[in-house]
């Protein structure tokens, strides 16, 4: 599956290629066929799925293509978001995958002088992303015209609840349009935002994001320096385990996973691999034999792997690490499946280093560095920047920052 399946519009395919996303994350997947269709949805999705891109390119693309009326712009989609740092990312976001097409966003937020924000409504957009409590008070002073909202979302409405903020969204809703199309995504989906759904939503879909970067606690992850010629030695010395039973390992090519696979046979490992140049014949083979226990390990690359129904994975081997952290998330969520314990080990090379500091990033944590193998890098792990955590204290951000380290210091 990637974005032009999901029919997504040349200029915005060109955006989301330039952004590096080559496949929609499984909310993104759930979400936008819907979203194009007009119908309104309710989404189950945490920070760090994708879900910004879930509802801004769809509704990009609507926009895009139901012209709105000539003459100056009028706001067609609002965005309400619980914090002024969620709004601007969400605007950020609306910039790169917009940055093909002719539409105008703004982004609106308290605590800081409201007269650029004004100039900006005044100027006419198309979107706005805003905070509740900035845009209740900048309709009362007349500056915001919300009657020609065609598309409403109310994003992270568990956040939204928890802040207090149900009143004021009542008060902007009522001022919405009855006949609009509304998406409301919230982290977790308890009875008051069931109620929430029941006054804002007409028929909706509803749409849940499996896993995410915050929900693959219960697997072990373990990174491995080691430098490339030495993978397969250290593969092979790590399934002299006998705890590793059933073990998905994942490359980064098709002729990654069969060199692998070679190696593993030659010293006696029964592995299989599955990708994109088997047939369908011998994947279910494949597959089968791994099922059975016949074959112990499973190689894979990532897109083989998509969609594939395995259970009970003991451990995950990332033999290379993927160049998207996402991957990372998608392939670790294969082991300590239904509160079952699991195990991700990655080996990293030298120049996989930043793809492991991307990786740690996305899942806010270091992974746990294994210094007791018989390969250990040449160049010293210190040497190389690591991600440590400065302390937060309020502990209530689940956003992450896009770019730079914030949070995250670099060691
Ligand atoms: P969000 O959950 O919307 O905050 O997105 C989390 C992160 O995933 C952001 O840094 C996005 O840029 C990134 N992202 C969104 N969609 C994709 C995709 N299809 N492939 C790779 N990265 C993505």
């Amino acid at each position: 599956m990637n974005f032009a399946d999901l029919k997504i519009i040349a200029p915005l395919l060109k955006a989301v290629q330039r952004q590096g996303y080559t496949t929609p994350t499984p909310i993104q997947e759930l979400a936008i066929p819907h979203v194009l269709e007009g119908r309104d949805l309710m989404g189950c999705a945490q920070t760090g799925t994708g879900k910004t891109a879930a509802f801004a390119l769809p509704i990009l693309q609507r926009l895009q293509q139901n012209a709105g009326r000539p003459g100056k712009r009028l706001i067609r989609a609002l965005v309400l978001a619980p914090t002024r740092e969620l709004a601007a990312q969400i605007g950020e976001s609306f910039g790169s995958y917009g940055a093909f097409v002719g539409l105008k966003h703004a982004v609106i937020f308290g605590g800081v002088n409201q007269n650029p924000q004004v100039r900006a409504l005044g100027n006419g957009i198309d979107i706005l992303v805003a905070t509740p409590g900035r845009l209740l008070d900048l309709m009362h002073q007349g500056h915001v015209d919300l009657r020609h909202v065609e598309i409403f979302v109310l994003d992270e409405g568990d956040r939204m609840l928890d802040m207090g903020f149900i009143p004021d969204i009542r008060r902007i809703v009522s001022a919405l349009p009855k006949k609009r199309q509304t998406l409301l995504f919230s982290a977790t989906v308890p009875a008051s935002i069931r109620d929430l759904g029941r006054g804002i939503l007409d028929q909706p879909v509803e749409v849940a994001a499996a896993k995410s970067a915050t929900t693959v606690e219960n697997v072990t992850q373990t990174v491995y320096f080691v430098e490339k010629p030495n993978k397969v030695a250290l593969l092979v010395h790590l399934l002299s385990r006998p705890e590793i039973t059933r073990v998905l390992v994942f490359t980064r090519t098709k002729h990654g996973a069969d060199m692998v696979v070679k190696n593993l046979n030659r010293a006696a490992i029964a592995a299989e691999a599955i990708h994109g140049n088997k047939s369908q014949s011998q994947r279910e083979r494949i597959l089968q034999a791994f099922k059975r226990g016949k074959a112990r390990v499973l190689v894979a690359t990532d897109i083989a792997s998509r969609g594939l129904d395995i259970d009970q994975v003991s451990h995950v081997v990332n033999f290379d690490l993927p160049h998207e952290s996402e991957s990372y998330v998608h392939r670790i969520g294969r082991t300590g499946r239904a509160g079952l314990a699991g195990t991700a080990l990655s080996f990293c090379a030298l120049d996989e280093r930043s793809d492991l500091t991307a990786i740690e990033r996305l899942i806010r944590k270091p992974l746990t560095v294994a210094t007791d193998h018989p390969f250990p890098s040449s160049i010293p792990v210190a040497k190389a920047p690591r991600l440590v955590f400065s302390s937060n204290k309020r502990g209530s951000s689940r956003r992450m920052p896009r770019r730079g380290l914030g949070r995250f210091a670099a060691r």
